[in-house]
């Protein structure tokens, strides 16, 4: 379980600005959007301009802290906007103090997962593709239907990182991933949350799963879909055969 964010994948999660468009199904009941609308600190949407937030100095503690640990802490980045997001909003500057904190920050892994990796190519530095992506770097990319998983994974694995994963979640319909699984090495599952919850299939998990298995990428199912958390939880117990197993295997040296 996390430590600092109830996202069970990650020990913390960081977001260097806020604010987001939703791009496609799996933002029809962004998190996001409502706590951005509930909170009114965030102004939503493509007309809304992103606010650069005041917790930069978190991820400098959580690397000091992991010094010498056992294990390697993973930062999700960024939960509350898209760090690939194009918004004209978003200034270079605030990018290039990303880029330089995750180079300062050797000892935290970044979770970079975006809906749109066909912009990562775009923002992220230059030096990345030519003297290679920084070893705390897993870049990740949305799949919620075949759709999305035909239109981002090949953007994704186009990137030369030492971690490339999924987040399918919310999954909203049955999705094949075998062309792509040699070049993944993680997927993440997991059903959808909330009050407007939409329905997902048991099998399309275990086929992932399956999927996953052949290929010898590790697959962590994260939750069934559900209003609540008791809920969610309950139906998990019910069904069985879909597994937790384990995490990408990274070693720095
Ligand atoms: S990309 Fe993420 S943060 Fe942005 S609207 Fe979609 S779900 Fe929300």
């Amino acid at each position: 379980m996390a430590e600092n964010s109830g996202i069970e994948w990650t020990t913390h999660t960081f977001n260097p600005w806020t604010g987001c468009t939703a791009v496609s199904p799996a933002c029809d009941h962004c998190y996001a959007e409502g706590w951005a609308k509930r909170s009114g600190h965030v102004q939503w949407g493509p007309h809304g301009a992103r606010r650069r937030t005041k917790t930069w100095g978190n991820p400098v503690r959580w690397n000091k802290a992991a010094e010498g640990a056992a294990e390697r802490p993973r930062v999700f980045c960024a939960s509350l906007a898209d760090v690939f997001d194009n918004h004209r909003s978003i200034e270079d500057a605030w990018r290039l103090d990303l880029w330089h904190l995750i180079d300062q920050t050797p000892n935290i892994d970044w979770l970079l997962l975006t809906k749109r990796p066909q912009n990562i190519v775009k923002f992220a530095p230059e030096r990345w593709f030519i003297g290679g992506i920084p070893r705390n770097v897993w870049l990740g990319t949305t799949v919620e239907n075949q759709e999305e998983a035909d239109r981002r994974i090949p953007h994704l694995i186009q990137c030369p990182a030492r971690v490339r994963f999924l987040s399918c979640e919310p999954l909203l319909g049955p999705v094949s991933i075998r062309r792509y699984t040699s070049k993944l090495e993680w997927v993440i599952t997991g059903g959808e949350s909330g009050p407007n919850f939409r329905h997902a299939d048991p099998d399309w998990f275990r086929s992932l799963r399956d999927q996953c298995a052949d290929a010898g990428v590790p697959f962590l199912f994260k939750q069934w879909e559900g209003k609540t958390q008791k809920q969610i939880e309950a139906m998990g117990r019910e069904l069985d055969g879909v597994v937790h197993d384990g995490y990408p295997e990274v070693r720095h040296v």
